[in-house]
């Protein structure tokens, strides 16, 4: 029957995917979005100033004051909320 050879044909297409592999850098470091430098997650001086999700949301409390004092505004650029710092 057609729909037989034509499931076959989709399960092969699936078997010869690659899958990907996992990312290198695991969810266990941070990665400072203005300064770029890694941390673990253990240390404290990353801060999550606005609303960003993901690897974006961190930041050093340090950078992220620069980042505000050279651009003249607390907005984030991505998620349109204003940085707060604690
Ligand atoms: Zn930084
Ligand atoms: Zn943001």
């Amino acid at each position: 029957m057609d729909f037989e050879s034509f499931e076959e044909i989709r399960l092969s297409a699936d078997g010869s995917k690659s899958i990907p592999p996992p990312p290198p850098s695991s969810s266990s470091l941070r990665l400072c979005r203005i300064c770029h430098e890694e941390e673990e997650q253990d240390t404290t001086t990353m801060e999550t100033p606005c609303a960003c999700s993901g690897t974006l949301k961190f930041a050093h409390r340090g950078c992220v004051q620069r980042w505000c004092d050279r651009k003249g505004s607390t907005i984030c650029e991505i998620c349109l909320k204003v940085r707060t710092l604690k």
